[in-house]
């Protein structure tokens, strides 16, 4: 028989615990939602386990956190991990299936610390959330940390807009940013900091 793996595994970091100890069930504030994520955003990069990217899925009204994630590309081994990925996985997970948006659900919003990237995007689309809450959009994010965050559509927006996806900008925009300057100052100071671009060794 071929040798093949038959399972991998994505999970959230040890840390993760310290982060959401003082958390409550509910936050109500989309501020204080956005603001959880850039903390998790900044810790996740400093422990090594992957770029710096946070994101939780919360029910939208109520402000119930449902999952939290963050990217944790490195400490996986998965490309994929991306945080909205480990985010909605998981929330689908405690909700018990593939659709956020199922029947007898409350209205779930996913909360990043960016504008998604092309495969979170469509993941974002797949999802059943009904808003996605970014801290910010445009080219600080690549020019900052250098992550190839690939070809979306100026539409990127309308197009959730038109499937039902509320999308809310720029909240918390700066603090998102701070997060990325600190980081790639770690980067540029060969902290042992990895970009893991799959390309970058492709011309
Ligand atoms: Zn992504």
């Amino acid at each position: 028989m071929i040798d093949i793996a038959r399972q991998y595994q994505v999970a959230l970091p040890a840390w993760i615990d310290d982060e959401l100890a003082d958390v409550p069930a509910a936050v109500p504030d989309r501020e204080d939602r956005m603001r959880l994520v850039h903390r998790l955003a900044d810790r996740n990069w400093r422990a090594g386990d992957g770029g710096p990217f946070a994101a939780l899925v919360a029910e939208r009204d109520s402000g119930r956190i449902v999952s939290v994630g963050v990217n944790v590309v490195l400490a996986s081994g998965v490309s994929s991990a991306h945080a909205e990925v480990v985010a909605l996985g998981l929330a689908q997970t405690a909700t018990g299936g593939w659709d956020l948006g199922g029947d007898g659900l409350p209205a779930h919003e996913l909360v990043v610390n960016w504008r998604p990237c092309v495969q979170c995007y469509g993941a974002t689309m797949w999802s059943g959330v009904r808003a996605l809450v970014v801290a910010g959009e445009g080219p600080e994010l690549e020019e900052i940390t250098t992550f190839d965050e690939g070809p979306l559509g100026a539409d990127w927006a309308e197009q959730f807009q038109a499937r039902g996806i509320e999308v809310v900008k720029d909240v918390l925009r700066d603090e998102a940013l701070t997060v990325f300057r600190d980081y790639r100052k770690a980067v540029d100071s060969a902290d042992g900091i990895v970009v893991y671009n799959a390309r970058g060794g492709a011309e």
